[in-house]
């Protein structure tokens, strides 16, 4: 709560002056402080006291698979699913880590130690996450090679596919593109398959499936993620991973997580108090307002999506990903000229594209946002302006 409290006026202190100054933005990186002021005028409601005696354990259950897991977590998850209709979780374990990225890697070490070849490949749709690269290749195991986009993979044997959808960086819903069932394994990240950001037409039913507390709420900083996960024997071996990795999860973490997802499904029908509807309406008017400085000028492209019935919101609504997918009309590095706007974006190289596409953070606090939508607006016509 300190943290808030100081937060709240750097940032509010800091508004104008960042309007007029001319401050490096990083939209580079995808942090999820765009819904603080939401959780500010939550007050005291979500705050979780510890007492020094509590949460001392390695243990939470040990006559569950996912040992460290908090039940009143697991029963949290489920709830939350069950009242947004996103995710089918009966008939699955459910394997918490320290974020998402941590069960990316847990759920890479499970599939492929359970092939009989090896290495597998791993693989992803272009534009892709660029973390998995990261966490493909990082620790060179004998396990799995990164073999980079699924569209143009043709190489013989064992494979497991990242879908993730809708997808980052682009906003794309995404299914598997490599069809070779018998020898490849999916991992479906739906990391933003949440109603704030896209229409839920659909109870996803995957065997494995990755969900990550950040973007849902916001709170990265609490490190949670989770796993739906089918197959026992795949949950066993990430269990494994996590334990070996990092003997569980933190239990403070999981206990705010808990807190913080009860609250949600508690007034998610609420209109006047739900977060969805206050993160869809956020996010719609941010889109708005980058597709009018884009559509006003000559120089840039975003993709479009096409509305769709959300079966939580009871409507037909629009797509506000997390990341804007901006083009450039002209070849030329599109990260190096926001740059020289002070403008950090991720580069498309690294989504396995071309330069002239950057992905944009739209999960920045309010007054980064605005500076980027100003800068954008001063190079939109650039093109038409040079000789
Ligand atoms: N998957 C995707 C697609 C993401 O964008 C992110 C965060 N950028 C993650 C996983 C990881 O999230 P975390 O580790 O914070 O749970």
């Amino acid at each position: 709560m300190v943290g808030c409290e100081n937060s709240k006026k750097s940032d509010s202190d800091s508004n104008k002056e960042k309007c007029l100054s001319d401050d490096v933005i990083n939209l580079d990186q995808g942090d999820p402080t765009v819904f603080q002021e939401y959780w500010m005028k939550k007050k005291d409601r979500c705050t979780v006291v510890i007492p020094a005696w509590d949460l001392m354990s390695y243990f939470s259950d040990t006559t569950n698979v996912c040992w460290f897991l908090e039940p009143e977590l697991e029963k949290a998850i489920k709830a939350l699913h069950g009242a947004i209709g996103n995710a089918a979780t009966e008939e699955r374990y459910i394997v918490v880590g320290t974020g998402s990225s941590q069960l990316c890697q847990a759920a890479l070490f499970a599939l492929s130690s359970l092939f009989e070849v090896k290495p597998v490949s791993i693989v992803a749709a272009v534009p892709y996450y660029s973390t998995y690269v990261e966490e493909a290749s990082y620790v060179q195991s004998s396990l799995y090679k990164w073999e980079g986009d699924a569209r143009t993979f043709d190489k013989n044997g064992p494979y497991i596919e990242l879908v993730t959808s809708p997808n980052n960086p682009d906003g794309t819903m995404r299914e598997p593109v490599v069809n070779r069932r018998e020898d490849g394994k999916v991992i479906h990240d739906f990391a933003y398959y949440w109603p704030h950001y896209t229409p839920i037409t659909r109870r996803q039913d995957h065997d494995l499936m990755l969900f990550t507390f950040s973007k849902i709420t916001g709170h990265a900083g609490s490190r949670i993620g989770w796993a739906l996960v089918k197959d026992v024997e795949v949950a066993k071996k990430m269990v494994q991973y996590l334990t070996i990795n990092s003997i569980g999860v933190s239990k403070e973490s999981q206990t705010r997580a808990t807190t913080i997802l009860n609250e949600l499904t508690k007034t998610c029908r609420t209109q006047s108090e739900s977060f969805f509807e206050y993160g869809y309406e956020k996010m719609k008017s941010r889109w708005e307002r980058l597709r009018e400085v884009v559509e006003s000028g000559d120089a840039f492209t975003l993709p479009n999506y096409p509305q769709a019935f959300c079966n939580f919101f009871g409507k037909t609504i629009s797509t506000s990903p997390a990341f804007a997918w901006l083009g450039y009309k002209e070849e030329r590095d599109l990260g190096s000229l926001l740059k020289e706007k002070k403008v950090l974006t991720r580069g498309g190289d690294r989504c396995g594209c071309d330069k002239k596409y950057v992905r944009v953070s739209m999960l920045s606090r309010d007054n980064d946002f605005d500076v980027f939508i100003h800068r954008l607006a001063t190079i939109k016509d650039l093109k038409c302006n040079q000789p």
